[in-house]
C-alpha cells in the first residue's frame, strides 16, 4: 500500500468514500500541522521579521508601527513601513530627518536644540518688527 502524503495530489486523488484513506489523510495532514520543526520555522520567521520590523520602525521613528507591520505581514511590512512616512523631527537647518533623541543633525552637524531655540526666537523676533506699534 502507498504511503498516504499530506499534498495537494494525495488529496485530489483521496477517495472520500474509503473511511481508511480519510482517516490515514486526516493522520498524515495532522502530522505535517503538527511537525515541530515546522512551527519552529513559523515562530522563528516570525521573530525575525518582527525584530527587522522594529529595527526599521526605530529607524524611522516609528516602533510600533514597524513591529505591526511586520507581525501582519512580515518582510513585506518591512518594505511598508521602508516607504512610509518619517515621524522624524526634521532639520532646521538641512531639512533631513533625524533620530528622535538626535542632539545633533546626522547631516549636516547642526545642533538641533539650539538650532530649534534660535529658530523659535528668530520666529518671535521676526513677530516683534512687524508690529507697528
Ligand atoms: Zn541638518
Amino acid at each position: 500500500m502507498a504511503m498516504t502524503e499530506c499534498s495537494l495530489g494525495g488529496l485530489s486523488t483521496l477517495d472520500s468514500s474509503d473511511i481508511d484513506a480519510v482517516t490515514r489523510m486526516t493522520e498524515a495532514c495532522m502530522d505535517v500541522l503538527l511537525d515541530p520543526t515546522l512551527w519552529a520555522w513559523v515562530i522563528g520567521l516570525t521573530v525575525v521579521s518582527i525584530a527587522g520590523g522594529a529595527l526599521i520602525g526605530w529607524i524611522k521613528g516609528r516602533l510600533m508601527a514597524g513591529i505591526l507591520w511586520a507581525a501582519v505581514l512580515g518582510p513585506i511590512g518591512w518594505i511598508v513601513v521602508a516607504l512610509g512616512r518619517s515621524n522624524l523631527p526634521l532639520c532646521p537647518e538641512c531639512g533631513k530627518g533625524n533620530a528622535a533623541a538626535a542632539k545633533a543633525c546626522r547631516h549636516c552637524g547642526v545642533n538641533l536644540l539650539q538650532s530649534a531655540q534660535r529658530s523659535a526666537r528668530s520666529r518671535l523676533k521676526g513677530a516683534d518688527s512687524d508690529g507697528s506699534w
